[in-house]
């Protein structure tokens, strides 16, 4: 007998085959013709050699042992994992939408860029922005478009700008941005509360500072109260303000970017506005931008123009174009239906629940971790693992150990500045019996630290696959099929 969870990977049987395809009707060439020799291989690849239904059962017992947010709670701090409504997906395969191509002529696809149009003005108000671009497909690519639309401004007013200042609480991707983007990263410390520690900041800012970029509430769910003394700051060395508004559950229908003082702003479209994210996208992070950087957004933008609705590309001091097309349609028509079916009542109870979500989580957690800054928090809080740590189990092992009880693990070790962090946001879709039942693991798993260290030590215990060697699995990835000792077995072994 074999375990229920354990994954056969070996089918493959001589000879065997998945597809029947008619006799070909066209004549044979020679392919030594055709081809230089060193790209023709002297034996056929070896592929596994099943059926069609044994390889649909393969991928789909695979799906099975996956976890995502439709088949368990995913707590995933700074990356906002909620339910994304399946009237969602009935709108994005509607034929208006899924079968229709970009280079069709603008007259015949009118709905489409209508949607478009109307995507753009709906997130311009939601942010406080002017004016929208739709193109860039992942926050970070946003972000990168918004310090390229910095630097066009800065040199057209003939300055030349290095530095990008970033928080220590930044997204990874915030520093990185700005070394990709041509600028020195800046980081900005913390101060006892979690916040832009405001004189670290006048130290930093002077003639040379591009851009600050920043999240607000930021990465550990705190609200910068400073914010609009921040602003002003960067904003009278002649530098411009960057949000970073990938999760923007806390402040939808509150306040925006825009009153705050931000001229530029990404959201995440695949985090705060419900399109399904995981596994590498497809996503979409469109930005926004005041009055004074319109003359730098990407192009062909989308405008309406006597009742019509047209492409226009007519904006010399445009950074270009930077995503093929014009951005992940089927993303945005998604982005598109949750704004519609929620209106601004809605939105502003996303922003409601989702904080009151996090607090109730934080204060039921609280008893067992150690809270570094353990005031109210926004959509997300941050807890250290420090106090278990003493006991020789870190946060990694309690992480590792969620995964018996059905729970993808919250963030761990980011932010960087806080010890064996854990980075919880519960979002506004789950239920009170869900965080109910989530607590009360963790609260279970605090116990045994104390009673039973190795449970946790060595967890995971239910799943296909044991603790992977990560280092090894970074460095030298099996990415192949190879008969016989296919990788997947290998570890499975280990
Ligand atoms: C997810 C995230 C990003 C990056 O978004 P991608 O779409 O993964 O590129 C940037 N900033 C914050 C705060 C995020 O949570």
């Amino acid at each position: 007998m074999v375990e229920s969870n354990e994954l056969i990977f070996e089918v493959s049987q001589p000879g065997r085959v998945g597809s029947s395809l008619p006799v070909s009707d066209v004549d044979k060439v020679d392919i030594h013709e055709k081809f230089p020799e060193h790209l023709i291989r002297d034996t056929p690849a070896e592929l596994p050699e099943v059926s069609e239904l044994q390889l649909v059962r393969h991928y789909t017992a695979l799906s099975n042992k996956n976890h995502g947010i439709d088949n368990g709670f995913y707590p995933l701090g700074s990356c906002t994992m909620k339910y994304n409504p399946k009237i969602n997906e009935d709108v994005a395969r509607f034929e208006g939408f899924s079968r229709i191509h970009p280079y069709q002529p603008g007259e015949t696809v009118q709905g489409a860029l209508q949607l478009l149009y109307e995507l753009q003005e709906e997130l311009a108000e939601i942010t406080g922005m002017d004016a929208v671009t739709l193109q860039p497909s992942a926050g970070a690519q946003g972000e990168w478009t918004g310090l390229m639309m910095v630097r066009a401004y800065h040199e057209q007013k003939g300055e030349t700008r290095t530095k990008v200042l970033v928080p220590d609480s930044a997204h990874g991707t915030n520093p990185a941005t700005a070394t990709v983007a041509g600028y020195k990263a800046v980081t900005i410390p913390s101060n006892k509360d979690g916040l832009v520690d405001l004189e670290e900041l006048k130290k930093h800012v002077d003639s040379d500072t591009a851009a600050l970029m920043l999240t607000n509430p930021n990465t550990l769910g705190l609200f910068e109260k400073e914010i609009v003394e921040i602003a002003n700051v960067v904003h009278e060395a002649g530098g411009l303000l960057y949000y970073d508004g990938a999760n923007a559950n806390a402040i939808l229908g509150k306040t925006t970017p825009g009153k705050m003082g931000f001229d530029i702003v990404h959201l995440n479209l695949h985090k705060t506005f419900t399109t399904p994210h995981g596994g590498g996208g497809p996503g979409a992070g469109p930005v926004g931008v005041k009055e004074k950087l319109i003359p730098y957004l990407p192009i062909p933008r989308i405008e309406k123009a006597n009742g019509t609705y047209v492409l226009n590309s007519n904006y010399p001091l445009s950074i270009g174009r930077v995503k093929g097309y014009y951005g992940n349609f089927g993303i945005l028509v998604r982005a598109y239906t949750y704004i519609r079916t929620m209106g601004p009542d809605g939105l502003r109870q996303v922003s409601e629940s989702a904080v009151l979500h996090a607090n109730y989580l934080r204060k039921k957690l609280e008893p067992y971790f150690e809270a570094p800054y353990s005031q109210i928090c926004k959509h997300e809080f941050v807890l250290s693992g420090s106090r278990q740590k003493k006991l020789g189990v870190r946060t990694l092992d309690m992480a590792k150990r969620l995964l018996d009880f059905g729970y993808h693990p919250p963030t761990i070790y980011f932010p960087l500045n806080v010890e064996e962090c854990m980075m919880i946001e519960p979002t506004e879709t789950e239920s009170k019996e869900t965080m109910d039942a989530f607590a009360d693991v963790m609260a279970q798993i605090s116990k045994e630290v104390e009673e039973n260290p190795d449970m946790v030590l060595s967890a995971p215990h239910t799943t296909v696959i044991g603790r992977l060697d990560e280092v090894q699995a970074a460095r030298q990835p099996v990415l192949r099929y190879k008969k016989e000792e296919s990788a997947e077995k290998e570890l499975v072994k280990a």
